[in-house]
């Protein structure tokens, strides 16, 4: 059974740790427990996919965040990877949360964590869900269109409502503004239609487009944001919050450092909005979290040598896992990921352009969409996918009959402390350890 629900693990043999909480030794990496496993499930013969989730790069991410935008409250983006240890983690850590849906709601009160401590970021809501925000005083909710105000103003009248503004996100590589935030134009209208509802206008947000390739998005969006502020003080709003959204990259790549993009952010921010303004600040980074904390193991199940016209030698891998799986927005970008194989091969393999395929029957079922170049390889081989934290377990189905890949998540002594002293965050450890 997928792990990766705490109230449901079991325990290891001899252990009084979840079956899905691996506590580090002392110098001990949570690679090395990805190698550990390969060699288990060899041993044993059932190569079930699986993922190791690294707890301690989840916290190091945080950190990282907090130090390159001291002003910015992060709200973690729950869609990202709602893997409960992840969430438990981010909540003995204080973030807050951005939640999109009934579900990560619960999932995230659940854990204890104040609804001021949340906002409710999906401009265009279900009424039930509207009503079970209400109930549970979650207060911050966004919107984008006059159609969610007049439900609002029915369903939660009292909630202190955040616009989320249209982005330039051509730039991103999942842009979103497609589907979601008001053009400046409309702002005005809306603003003055939520005060003749009665409602509560905040703030603004706005989201750059998930992988955003470059910090003048987010320049202009602020900017942009601090144009409807005064808009909003004019009709009578108490403008005092300000949603930067996600989009930060979510892995150490050429371009753009998140460093760099953070001074771009932290020195609009002390333009638009400066320091004792008075405007609270927060974002809803999901990938820049997530991202570099899970490793996705592989293995494949089935090969087929093609020879093409010209006699160019192709290798067709069939995976236990895809684009039902883990590997669902892979095809959404722009280049294939470079696998680890876990494999004795000779100092310079020759390479072939491979494809890897998922499990089903489907034969979209790809994991990317371009050729690879790996060495030649066989049944029951390991593939290993470093930095794969980010929109992939929650992205999956069991499509044919397949399961999603297990997981597991590791953590060092530090943040075993923080765990157990965390009363909320820790319970279900704390009673197991007692
Ligand atoms: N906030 C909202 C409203 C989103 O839709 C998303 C992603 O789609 C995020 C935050 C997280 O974005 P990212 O993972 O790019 O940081």
């Amino acid at each position: 059974a997928p792990v990766g629900n705490p109230e449901e693990s079991g325990e290891s043999p001899g252990s009084v740790w979840p079956k899905d909480l691996i506590p580090l030794e002392p110098g001990e990496t949570a690679w090395q427990v990805v190698m550990k496993k390969i060699k288990e499930l060899s041993d044993w013969d059932g190569r079930d996919p699986f993922t190791v989730a690294d707890l301690d790069v989840l916290a190091s991410r945080h950190q990282l965040f907090r130090q390159a935008l001291p002003r910015v409250s992060p709200f973690y983006a729950v869609k990202c990877n709602n893997n409960p240890w992840v969430l438990r983690v981010l909540a003995a850590l204080g973030t807050g949360f951005d939640c999109a849906s009934q579900v990560e709601l619960e999932q995230v009160l659940g854990l204890g964590v104040a609804p001021s401590r949340i906002i409710y970021a999906n401009p265009c809501k279900p009424v039930s869900h509207i009503q079970y925000a209400a109930h549970h005083g979650v207060q911050l909710l966004t919107f984008d269109s006059e159609e969610e105000l007049i439900k609002l103003a029915q369903h939660y009248p009292g909630a202190r409502l955040v616009l989320r503004l249209c982005t330039q996100d051509s730039e991103s590589i999942f842009p979103l503004s497609a589907k979601f935030g008001a053009s400046l134009e409309l702002c005005e209208h809306l603003l003055k239609s939520a005060r003749d509802l009665g409602l509560a206008v905040v703030g603004t947000s706005f989201h750059v487009g998930s992988s955003c390739q470059t910090p003048h998005s987010f320049m202009q969006a602020i900017t942009n944001c601090r144009r409807v502020f005064k808009m909003g003080l004019r009709i009578g709003h108490d403008m005092s919050f300000l949603d930067i959204g996600g989009g930060f990259p979510g892995k150490e790549g050429p371009d753009p450092k998140f460093e760099e993009m953070a001074g771009v952010i932290n020195a609009t921010l002390a333009q638009d909005f400066p320091e004792g303004s008075g405007v609270e600040i927060i974002a809803e980074p999901g990938r820049f979290y997530a991202a570099p904390v899970c490793t996705i193991v592989v293995n494949i199940i089935a090969k087929k040598a093609v020879v093409e016209t010209g006699g160019h030698r192709k290798l067709l891998y069939y995976l236990n896992d895809g684009y039902y799986g883990d590997f669902r927005i892979s095809l959404r970008e722009p280049e294939p990921r470079m696998p680890t194989v876990v494999k004795a091969l000779g100092p310079e393999p020759p390479l072939f352009s491979c494809l890897l395929f998922g499990p089903t029957c489907d034969a979209f079922d790809k994991l990317f969409l371009e050729e690879l170049q790996l060495p030649e390889l066989d049944v029951g081989d390991w593939l290993v996918f470093p930095a794969m934290g980010a929109y992939t377990s929650t992205m999956t189905s069991t499509f044919n009959g397949f399961p999603p890949a297990s997981i597991c998540c590791t953590l060092g002594p530090e943040l075993r402390r923080l765990l157990e002293s965390t009363p909320q965050a820790g319970t279900r450890l704390e009673q197991r350890l007692s």
